[in-house]
C-alpha cells in the first residue's frame, strides 16, 4: 500500500482554516485497484472522500489525480 499526505492543500469549506490535509491511498488486490483520496480538517474534523475503484462500471480517467485539489501524488 501507499501512502501519500500533503499538508495545507487549502481552505477548510467548513471552518476557512488553511489547513486540510490531502491523503493519497493506494490499494491492489489481484486485478482490483483503488485509488482513494481524503480531505480532512485538523481544526474541525470535516473530512471528505473519494474512491476510485478500477471494477466500477464507469472507471474514472484520473484516478490518480485529486477530485477536490486536482494535485497528483508526490513521485
Ligand atoms: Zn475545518
Ligand atoms: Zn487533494
Amino acid at each position: 500500500m501507499e501512502r501519500d499526505i500533503q499538508a495545507a492543500v487549502g481552505d477548510c469549506p467548513k471552518c476557512g482554516a488553511h489547513e486540510v490535509a490531502c491523503r493519497y491511498n493506494h490499494f491492489e488486490r489481484d486485478e482490483l485497484v483503488i485509488d482513494a483520496w481524503e480531505h480532512r480538517c485538523p481544526n474541525c474534523g470535516y473530512r471528505a472522500t473519494t474512491a476510485f475503484r478500477s471494477d466500477d462500471p464507469e472507471p474514472a480517467s484520473n484516478p490518480t489525480i485529486c477530485p477536490y485539489c486536482q494535485r497528483s501524488p508526490r513521485a
